[in-house]
């Protein structure tokens, strides 16, 4: 199959290369020219473990490329995915869709022959339609049909994601998208994928109803949690005697300082504008973003409880810095508000993440940014894990110990035994846990 991808970020690149490495012919386009021209030098504009590798075995092998020119690429493929951005709209919290709007009139004016429009951004409800109409309405003779593909990939991990899913969810009104989408995907569903095939607002609603569902999950535990310490109770326990029970499930049940990313946070409030807007809300969803939106900044209240109350003129270590680890992306990361708060009472901060500092730089002030975690422990009154990276999660706790102001652990992900740093003369501090009391 030709395909094109407009948009090379996080989606739009892993879908591309991993469509090629499926076989097909794929050209990504991006209107960054930086991007695209790093991409066309061998370089890769993100940090995604696997990509690197996959961009370059599939450029070599002739099957991908990368242009800021949409109109030639588009004239000349079966199937054109959108895979642009969707952030929050700024002062109402829907989602912006003008990007995708763009996209689809660039696309209209592009098309040659028989063409499926497919959008794999997230979109709320009724996007379809809309695009469909800004096709049309752009280029009455064009011959198309625009369906809906919403992707479940996770940064850190999205080329096994983009693979090995769950499930492919395909929504479509017009019977002609169905076999070419089903071509595009054959190489996963012969291995077992199951291909889901819906009406195209229903696919739309299945996005969004994924991620708030989860969100919601992560929100749920994290407030057990918070009783978990005001009871004497340990959440890691009480998490895995909930999640064994298949019906539950023990994904997304790990207590923390709060969702963030590029993705939950935007999405959960688009959500709960479509539901408003069609007078049927989704009072969990927006009690889930409420709750997270305060969770952040009481996770900065946490650490300053650590260290005895006051931690004006004390420097405070921060290890982790993006959302998640195995990225780079520091959209809405709670490292974020944890910091800014810090700041507000007076901290120092010392940061280390082992690939989001670049990406940090200009969303953080009066942040020093360290070579190593202990770099960043130097002279601390505490050292606090934010982003649970494999780098933090064997740390010598000795030689940590040893080159702080004042021995205080923080441990917003949990990946220490309390009695273990307790050990090494380190205080503990984490989320949820009996040893708190
Ligand atoms: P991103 O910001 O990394 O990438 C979007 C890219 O689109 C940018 O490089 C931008 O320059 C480009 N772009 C915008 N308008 C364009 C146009 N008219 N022509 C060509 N390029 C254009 O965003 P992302 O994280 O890849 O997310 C893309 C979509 O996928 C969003 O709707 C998001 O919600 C959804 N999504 C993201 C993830 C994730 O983990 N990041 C997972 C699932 C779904």
């Amino acid at each position: 199959m030709r395909i094109v991808m407009i948009g090379s970020g996080y989606v739009g690149l892993v879908s591309g290369a991993c469509f090629a490495d499926f076989g097909h012919d794929v050209v990504c386009v991006d209107k960054d020219a930086a991007k695209i021209e790093k991409l066309n030098a061998g370089g890769i504009p993100i940090f995604e473990p696997g990509l690197d590798a996959l961009v370059a075995k599939n450029v070599a092998a002739g099957r991908l490329s990368f242009t800021t020119d949409l109109a030639g690429p588009v004239g000349e493929a079966e199937v054109v995915f959108i895979g642009v951005g969707t952030p929050t709209r700024r002062g109402d919290g829907h989602a912006d869709l003008s990007y995708v709007h763009g996209a689809a009139r660039e696309i209209a004016a592009a098309i040659r022959g028989f063409t499926v429009i497919v959008t794999k951004s997230t979109v709320p409800v009724g996007t379809g339609d809309e695009v469909e109409r800004i096709i049309r309405e752009t280029n009455p003779q064009a011959d198309f049909a625009v369906a809906s593909n919403p992707e479940f990939l996770r940064e850190g991990a999205a080329i096994e994601d983009f693979k090995r899913p769950d499930r492919i969810v395909v929504g479509i009104e017009d019977e002609r998208a169905r076999a070419p989408m089903e071509q595009v995907y054959r190489p996963l569903y012969l291995n077992k994928s199951p291909i889901l095939f819906t009406r195209r607002r229903t696919s739309e609603l299945i996005k969004y109803a994924a991620n708030a569902f989860l969100a919601m999950k992560i929100t749920f535990i994290n407030e057990i949690a918070d009783l978990c310490e005001k009871v004497g109770a340990d959440v890691q326990e009480v998490s895995r005697g909930i999640g064994l029970d298949n019906r539950i499930g023990s994904k997304f049940l790990h207590a923390g300082p709060g969702y963030g990313g590029s993705c939950f946070p935007k999405d959960t409030l688009a959500l709960v504008k479509t539901a408003q807007d069609h007078d049927s809300p989704l009072r969990l969803i927006e009690t889930t973003v409420a709750i997270n939106d305060t969770r952040k900044r009481a996770m900065a209240r946490k650490v300053i409880a650590a260290m005895g109350g006051d931690v004006r003129g004390r420097t405070v270590a921060i290890l982790g810095l993006t959302f998640k680890p195995n990225t780079d992306d520091m959209r809405e990361a709670p490292s974020i508000s944890i910091i800014q708060a810090l700041q507000d009472a007076g901290a120092t901060i010392r940061a280390y993440d082992p690939e989001g500092i670049d990406a940090a730089r200009p969303l953080l002030d009066e942040v020093t940014y360290a070579t190593s975690a202990y770099d960043a422990a130097q002279g601390a009154a505490a050292t606090v894990i934010v982003t649970e990276w494999d780098a933090f999660r064997a740390l010598d706790l000795g030689r940590l110990r040893d080159v702080m102001a004042a021995p205080v652990l923080v441990d917003l992900r949990n990946i220490y035994v309390p009695a273990d740093v307790e050990a090494a003369g380190l205080r503990y501090a984490g989320i949820g846990r009996a040893s708190e009391r």
